[in-house]
């Protein structure tokens, strides 16, 4: 059995009580957490509040090189961790290594813009008197992570919340919690105060502990809508600030002047990159009447080529999917559609937990696979008369993380980028795509408070603090 990380030191749980930690990929045990209750919890905010002055007593600099010292960590140990990714997640070793990659190089971002997040000196309306803002930490933070990105995304929050001084509890999902060990050992290996980082690992429960302790100030919270929400309530009876990020549905519109092989190679990566279990996936596929024939042609032979197997293989696309409550929900969404008069183009067959990828054509609205997230690959495709209908269709959605459109006219695009309800828009471009210094977040029920990414990310994890200095009047 595993430790919790607490207080700067590695210790045993309250209770033996255990979860193992099964591998998509055969379905071995690799490992077990402890399932920390509330006891752990305590212990662990009790030490983060604890360290919250000496943290915050740090310069930005101090801070700043602290992270870079967790980055060397995770330079060093980059191929272990590219592949314990794998191993508990599924995703083929080469995505593993872009999810490594990706917070090695933004690390710097965090670590720097951390630095220059500079407050405003403010023209005071009065004479004699100076007056000034500075961004200040929120307190004590509760990261809470979903499995399809077990280092990248607490990472993000992880580093966001240190290089501003709030001090970390950490909860990654029950599925993937090995890749927090490497965060924890190095953060442990670091130069931070003690009690500044703190993990501890369990399954809901232990989440809504965390969220229910009245001493977390902060909650950036990754996952699906429904406990999104549930945490969303419990922190408004303290006013706690909550970053939410949150589920999708996302759609690609596919216009009649669109470069055809080029949206379909995009949709197709969109769909089934990490077996599609990504929050900003291809989830809907809509296309004008001239466009769609050819379009459907085209994601389904692209589909066909893409390699399901082993992700720890050389050439493998498409790994299996984590668990079988994931998979169960991608398969009843297109058993459903199928039902209701879609057609399977292509895929949708299991074995274990391998699922080969499906193209659903004839889709409608009001299937479920239309409005509700799948997190599988699964492309399901919605016909539209024209452009303007297809902008309709996917603004009518509960969810807004990101969309996409292809097309050739510049101002069907600079439209589209305006009329589109979603915190990215991109073009000519799959929607599943994100960079280091771009926003990243939802409209609608994807998220709120805030952005991921870079400055914005520090931004959302402090508050601004007005200053005024009369040096005249007295
Ligand atoms: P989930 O909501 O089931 O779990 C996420 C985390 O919350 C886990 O650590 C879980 O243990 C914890 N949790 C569960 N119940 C809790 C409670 N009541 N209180 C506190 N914590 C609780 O989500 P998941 O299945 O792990 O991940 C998939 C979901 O995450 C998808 O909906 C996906 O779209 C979303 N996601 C969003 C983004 C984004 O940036 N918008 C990124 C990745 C994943």
């Amino acid at each position: 059995m595993r430790q919790l990380y607490i207080d700067g030191q590695w210790v045993d749980a309250d209770s033996d009580e255990g979860i193992d930690v099964v591998s998509p990929i055969d379905g071995e045990v690799i490992d077990t957490i402890p399932a920390a209750n509330d006891r752990d919890v305590g212990k662990a905010v009790v030490a983060a509040r604890e360290a919250e002055r000496e943290l915050r007593e740090m310069t930005a600099f101090e801070r700043a090189a602290v992270l870079d010292e967790v980055t060397d960590y995770f330079e060093e140990h980059e191929d272990e961790i590219a592949e314990l990714i794998t191993r508990e997640e599924g995703k083929p070793l080469h995505e593993s290594y872009e999810e490594t990659e990706y917070v090695i190089s933004s690390s710097d971002d965090y670590a720097h813009d951390g630095i220059r997040l500079f407050g405003d000196v403010v023209p005071s309306e009065h004479r004699g008197r100076f007056a000034y803002t500075q961004r200040e930490p929120y307190g004590p933070c509760a990261v809470i992570s979903p499995w399809n990105f077990p280092l990248e995304v607490p990472g993000g929050s992880i580093y966001s919340a240190i290089a501003t001084a709030n001090p970390v509890v950490f909860k990654p999902a029950e599925e993937t919690p090995l890749t927090a060990y490497h965060i924890a050992k190095a953060f442990d290996q670091s130069s931070l105060p003690d009690g500044a980082f703190n993990l501890v690992t369990g399954a809901g429960d232990t989440g809504a502990s965390l969220v229910a302790d009245e001493d977390i100030r902060l909650i950036a919270f990754t996952g699906s809508t429904a406990v999104g929400q549930e945490i969303a309530k419990v922190a408004a009876e303290r006013n706690a600030q909550c970053l939410l990020e949150m589920g999708g549905k996302d759609p690609i519109l596919v216009l009649d002047d669109a470069d055809v092989d080029h949206a379909a190679e995009s949709i197709v990566v969109g769909s089934n990159w990490n077996a599609g279990q990504v929050c900003c996936g291809t989830e809907r596929v809509i296309a004008t009447e001239g466009v769609h024939d050819a379009l459907a042609e085209a994601v389904v032979e692209k589909t066909r080529e893409l390699v399901v197997g082993d992700p720890l293989e050389e050439g493998t696309d498409v790994g299996p999917m984590v668990s079988e409550r994931i998979q169960r929900k991608a398969v009843d969404h297109v058993e459903a559609a199928v039902g209701e008069g879609a057609t399977l183009l292509t895929g949708g067959e299991t074995d274990g937990l391998y699922y080969t990828p499906a193209v659903l054509d004839d889709v409608t609205e009001s299937m479920e696979v239309a409005r509700e997230e799948t997190f599988g690959p699964v492309t399901p495709i919605i016909r539209a008369r024209d452009y303007d209908e297809a902008i309709e269709i996917a603004n009518r959605s509960r969810y807004g993380l990101q969309a996409a459109i292809f097309t050739d006219s510049l101002a069907r695009a600079h439209d589209a980028a305006n009329r589109l309800k979603a915190g990215g828009v991109f073009v000519n471009e799959t929607n599943n795509y994100w960079e280091r210094l771009l926003p990243f977040g939802g409209y609608g029920e994807s998220g709120s408070g805030g952005r991921y990414g870079s400055k914005w990310h520090l931004e959302s994890m402090t508050q601004v603090k007005a200053v005024m200095m009369n040096y005249r009047d007295y």
